[in-house]
């Protein structure tokens, strides 16, 4: 019965403590690096309402994922809010307790268009955190980058709502392409400089196989950091916790922190502790990973908790997955053959 599991450990020791649950494969948005036009056009085929998994599924599937070790939850998509009666499922999740009786960290991934709207009553339904995509601050790139001429004030405006209702710490996701946004590194890092918001900036991954990924399109963190320390001085703080993904970086005059987040360059598959659950369903054991397992079959086909409950040891005690830490070595003609799934469909 879910609450009396011992934590499950994979092939290479690592725990299941954060579970990212894809709760829509739609968006409003279309960024370059991530729903390229061309691909997620009119015509795209997203998934009907009776594929993906309804409130109570997810929250069954939360429930074994808390007793089976996971104690942080990320709504993530497609774009989360666009999911209708968000909040409601955010107040399932809320109520979910550790087995000695603790609550789990609630977080959420927006792009900021809707969070102006949203974010009362997700603060109300007990969400504490969002972290909010915004790569940059200029108006014609950010437009230019979300392909769909969204205007970076709205997001800005977004993102003073979520503060104000008591939304944080809040967190702003930064995905730099070379040649792209390079050029707002600086501006982010100073417009974010002692407001206690935290800016991470992340290289652009070969996720998926329609952004058309190079190796040449990547800002390895090493010179984003030498960039912003050339003009407010930083330095390192060590990690927080295992399976912390971004390296933190404080500014020495006192004005907060930033983070860098190298999947491409320092990967961190050692202490990767993540488990996904996409929009239909099924668990990915890698962001990389070539399929997924599929639970809402075993759900709608009549499984038992307690089945469901040895489903999802089982996949996660034979995980060996470590995609980023291989990259490297293997050729590029191997890189592409794999069938990446999307990031828009598994999240971030
Ligand atoms: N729509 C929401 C958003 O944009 O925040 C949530 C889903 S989005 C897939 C989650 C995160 O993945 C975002 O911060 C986004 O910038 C990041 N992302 C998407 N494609 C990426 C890529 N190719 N490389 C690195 N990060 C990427
Ligand atoms: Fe949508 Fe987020 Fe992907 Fe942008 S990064 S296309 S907002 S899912
Ligand atoms: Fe985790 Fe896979 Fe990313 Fe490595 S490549 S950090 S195993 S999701």
């Amino acid at each position: 019965m879910a609450g009396e599991l011992h934590p499950v450990i994979d092939t290479r020791g690592r725990g299941m403590r954060d579970m990212r649950i894809s709760v829509t494969d739609r968006c409003n948005f279309r960024c370059v690096y991530c729903m390229p036009k061309e691909v997620f056009g009119r015509d795209f085929a997203f998934m009907d309402r009776a594929e993906i998994l309804t409130f109570e599924e997810i929250t069954r599937l939360a429930r074994i994922g808390v007793a089976h070790g996971v104690r942080k939850i990320r709504l993530t998509g497609g774009e989360p809010l666009l999911r209708k009666g968000l909040e409601a499922l955010v107040a399932e999740l809320a109520a979910l307790r550790t087995p000695t009786g603790e609550s789990i960290d609630i977080a959420l991934t927006t792009n900021g268009s809707a969070l102006a709207v949203k974010a009362q009553a997700l603060y109300d339904a007990g969400l504490k955190r969002v972290t909010v995509s915004l790569d940059s601050l200029d108006d014609a790139t950010f437009r230019a980058m979300n392909d769909v001429n969204f205007p970076v004030a709205k997001v800005l405006h977004g993102i003073e709502v979520a503060q104000q209702v008591g939304l944080g710490p809040i967190k702003i996701n930064v995905v730099v392409k070379r040649g792209l946004n390079e050029q707002d590194i600086v501006p982010l890092a100073q417009h974010f400089h002692g407001t206690g918001f935290v800016v991470r900036f992340i290289e652009f991954m070969d996720v998926g196989t329609t952004n058309g990924w190079r190796m040449d399109d990547v800002v390895p963190s090493a010179e984003v950091v030498e960039r912003i320390n050339a003009v407010l001085p930083i330095e390192p703080v060590p990690s927080e916790y295992v399976g912390e993904v971004a390296a933190r970086w404080r500014y020495v005059d006192g004005g907060g922190e930033i983070g860098v987040i190298s999947s491409v360059t320092a990967p961190f598959c050692g202490t990767c502790t993540r488990v996904r659950i996409s929009t239909e369903g099924k668990l990915y054991t890698c962001l990389f990973a070539d399929h997924g397992h599929d639970l809402r079959g075993l759900m709608r086909g009549g499984a038992t908790d307690a089945e469901l409950e040895a489903a999802m040891a089982s996949i996660w005690r034979a995980r060996d997955d470590r995609y980023s830490e291989i990259r490297s070595s293997l050729t590029e003609q191997l890189r592409r053959s794999g069938h990446h799934v999307e990031m828009s469909y598994i999240g971030g």
